[in-house]
């Protein structure tokens, strides 16, 4: 990877906590715990999270869950996990972040999510301090959960919406778990003026697309890979979706390696990223999961430099997407933009090639 892509000043928008651990602390975190895990090596339990994930998908890609989940079930754990997150995140060069999880699913030991979800934004908040980078939190639910559940959650996040929480998510498998089923949270969180992103249009079609920004709510959209096929499906919304997202600036964010590992795209070379791109979407580039995609931000910039053919003012582009997407307060969207991300891109290009 090319050393000034590392450096510049990157913004990413979907980020999973569980799905971006350090092998070495699974295995500290493991090992300290008496869990077994199906590789004690760094290496070769980097490998086996990537090879879980790389077949092609969406049930298989989200099975190495489980195993990152039994290490994070402890305030220890938890607040250690998220304060290497953000470190991971600022060697990466990522200037803001957005990094979501969902607290319910780290209550077997006996902690309650609101605990969680304050340990997490504890090592969050250390981390911070620690690089000097703005890293917020989204909570999940999950599709399959009860729409029970997904109220609760939602409760949660607003909840937190002043201690650095800043939207709710929809995650998990889309297959047969419509978004709709859980418009109480979604209902809630509209009248709360809370954010809301899901993940759609990855495993799923248009329907599931439609349904989030239409029936749900939701200001961003999690992937929308399949968005493409807006051109040549018949239906209610043909043609007029794309043209909707575009219009109102829903912001997409994209994933090119999860995308190939969930099998959402054959190759990814075939990727629609640069199309919306240069169509004038508000798409930003994303990481998904570290871990199980085996990437970093700067990778996916890299990988779609080199397959799209783009360049700098292409990149700066897409940080700038990313960060009129972001869920915190305008004022601080507005600030990461003129003093990070343009002098940032400025200082690169000027540097002596
Ligand atoms: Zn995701």
């Amino acid at each position: 990877m090319e050393d000034w892509i590392r450096d510049l000043p990157k913004v990413q928008l979907h980020d999973h906590l569980d799905g971006g651990l350090r092998p070495a602390t699974i295995i500290e975190l493991a090992s300290e715990r008496d869990i077994e895990l199906p590789a004690t090596e760094e290496d070769e339990l980097a490998r086996w999270f990537f090879r879980g994930a790389d077949q092609g998908s969406l049930p298989r890609y989200l099975e190495g869950f489980a195993t990152t989940l039994d290490v994070m079930q402890d305030e220890d754990a938890l607040r250690r996990v998220a304060i290497e997150h953000v470190l991971d995140l600022a060697a990466d060069g990522v200037v803001y972040g957005e990094v979501r999880f969902a607290p319910v699913l780290h209550t077997q030991h006996g902690l309650d999510p609101g605990r969680v979800l304050e340990v997490v934004l504890e090592g969050i908040g250390s981390g911070c301090e620690q690089t000097g980078i703005d890293v917020r939190v989204i909570v999940c639910s999950l599709r399959h959960m009860a729409p029970e559940v997904s109220l609760e959650s939602a409760q949660l996040a607003v909840g937190f919406r002043d201690q650095g929480v800043v939207g709710f998510d929809l995650a998990g498998d889309e297959s047969g778990h419509p978004p709709a089923h859980h418009n109480d949270a979604f209902q809630f969180l509209r009248r709360s003026n809370f954010n809301i992103t899901i993940h759609a249009g990855e495993a799923f079609g248009l329907s599931s697309i439609w349904q989030a920004i239409q029936h749900c709510g939701a200001h961003r959209i999690g992937h929308a890979t399949r968005l493409v096929e807006d051109d040549s499906v018949a239906g209610d919304y043909r043609g007029t979706l794309g043209e909707y997202i575009l219009d109102h600036r829903i912001p997409l964010e994209m994933c090119l390696s999860s995308n190939l590992h969930t099998g959402a795209v054959r190759e990814l070379k075939d990727h629609p990223f640069p199309r919306y791109l240069s169509e004038g979407y508000r798409v930003c580039l994303n990481v998904d999961n570290t871990l199980m995609s085996a990437t970093t931000l700067s990778k996916e910039w890299q990988m779609a430099v080199d397959l799209f053919d783009l360049n700098i003012d292409d990149l700066e582009q897409i940080a700038i997407n990313g960060m009129k997407g972001a869920f915190c307060e305008h004022s601080c969207r507005r600030e990461v933009i003129q003093k990070l991300i343009l002098p940032g891109f400025t200082a690169v290009r000027r540097r002596p090639s």
